[in-house]
């Protein structure tokens, strides 16, 4: 079939397609009923060089930008897989190449496309300020040569299977910067000397199969070679990973979005009820054909948005844009591949449910859809600023 994105970057989506075989549903659904994590597979993309897809190749890493880490991204959910176990890496990565210093990008990269250490955790969203972002309470005080971190992050993912984690703190209080976004900064944390000098994980049981903490920080001391950039400047810098964020998100969602699409199809050409394929039955067929309409459509906002991110441009609004159309894209997908296999749509082994739950998220992370109209109506459209 062909889609947006059809035969492009096709060497990347068959070497990634021919990785995930060695993965099949199976795989993923049985680290789904083990709430694991998937460990044999992050490996396998790691040694195959796809988790340092972003790292410059002075580095070790291949250079590619981020529309191709989407592809990476993209290949994975449409295989039956979930991007979420190691998407971080990707997502966080630039934050570190594009604001690092060239000794933090020497201290880290190398290490990280050998391996050697994961760049999968970003410590951004706190339980009492939610969407909130600019009055986070954590704070990060200099004292010496070393930052002391004290507060509280919740739903921060992966940080039992990363290394690294960026962390955004505020450095100057609320009450004595002009605007709310200043005052704010980014460290790069070693996860786990954090855990035995002040810092402690809870995880968090959660509807999908995605390791996630609250993190309590109690008089943690950061080395200060560890901050990112310029001290102040930090909500700048982590958009660089808000923005990637948002974007590789979309990819995921567009690629649940064909494998609900390819599997509803196969389905309704296949099961037979009153003497016909359902899929006969526009009632069956409308909303299957709606749904790969609004991938399709999210599918090329997605590639806007990558292309902007990668020619260094402004992109906040390519980036949400197209996460809120590939996540209800692949929501109406998921839901018409559910209703549309009847009672087989709940049985776990047809991978539904876990793909429904899973692609289910993404309406409220990394950001709710509510924050990106808002985010339109008052940024783009004009509109009154409402809070
Ligand atoms: C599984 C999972 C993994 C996550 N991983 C990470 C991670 O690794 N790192 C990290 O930093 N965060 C992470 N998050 C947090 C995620 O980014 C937030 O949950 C998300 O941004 C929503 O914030 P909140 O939960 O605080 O909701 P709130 O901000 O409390 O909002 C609750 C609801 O109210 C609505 N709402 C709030 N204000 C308005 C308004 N003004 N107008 C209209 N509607 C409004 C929102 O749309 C939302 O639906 C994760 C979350 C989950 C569930």
């Amino acid at each position: 079939m062909q889609t947006v994105g059809s035969g492009q970057y096709q060497e990347i989506r068959d070497a990634v397609r021919a990785l995930c075989a060695d993965f099949p549903a199976e795989y993923h659904r049985k680290v789904d009923e083990a709430r694991a994590y998937p460990e044999a597979f992050v490996d396998a993309l790691t040694r195959a060089g796809w988790m340092a897809a972003l790292i410059p190749e002075e580095y070790g890493g291949s250079g590619l930008g981020l529309t191709e880490a989407s592809v990476i991204m993209e290949e994975i959910n449409r295989a039956g897989g979930n991007s979420g176990a190691c998407h971080g890496q990707m997502y966080n990565m630039n934050t570190l190449v594009r604001h690092g210093s060239e000794e933090q990008r020497n201290r880290y990269l190398p290490k990280i496309a050998a391996g050697e250490l994961r760049l999968q955790s970003m410590g951004v969203t706190e339980p009492t300020t939610g969407t909130d972002t600019t009055r986070i309470k954590t704070t990060a005080v200099k004292k010496g040569d070393r930052y002391i971190i004290n507060g509280q992050k919740v739903w921060i993912s992966r940080v039992q299977h990363s290394d690294l984690m960026i962390l955004l703190a505020r450095t100057t209080p609320l009450d004595q910067v002009k605007k709310k976004s200043e005052g704010l900064s980014i460290f790069i944390v070693d996860i786990k000397e954090a855990m035995t000098r002040g810092m402690t994980v809870q995880p968090i049981l959660n509807m999908v199969n995605h390791e996630t903490n609250e993190l309590f920080f109690d008089s943690l001391e950061i080395p200060e070679e560890n901050l990112i950039g310029e001290e102040g400047q930090g909500f700048k810098y982590i958009l660089t990973g808000l923005n990637a964020e948002r974007t590789l998100i979309a990819a995921e969602c567009i690629g649940d979005g064909y494998w609900f699409v390819d599997k509803v199809t196969a389905y309704a050409n296949e099961r037979v009820v009153f003497g016909r394929p359902i899929g006969q039955n526009q009632g069956v067929q409308f909303p299957i054909a709606e749904a790969f309409i609004e991938v399709e459509a999210a599918n090329l906002m997605r590639f806007e948005a990558c292309r902007l991110y990668d020619a260094h441009q402004p992109c906040g609004t390519q980036a949400n844009m197209a996460k809120y159309l590939a996540a209800k894209a692949s929501w109406e997908a998921a839901n018409a591949c559910l209703q549309f296999h009847g009672g087989f749509g709940f049985a776990c082994e047809y991978d539904i449910e876990r793909k429904f739950r899973e692609t289910r998220l993404y309406q409220v992370a990394p950001i709710s859809t509510n924050l990106i109209l808002s985010y339109v109506a008052e940024h783009v459209l004009g509109l009154p600023r409402s809070f």
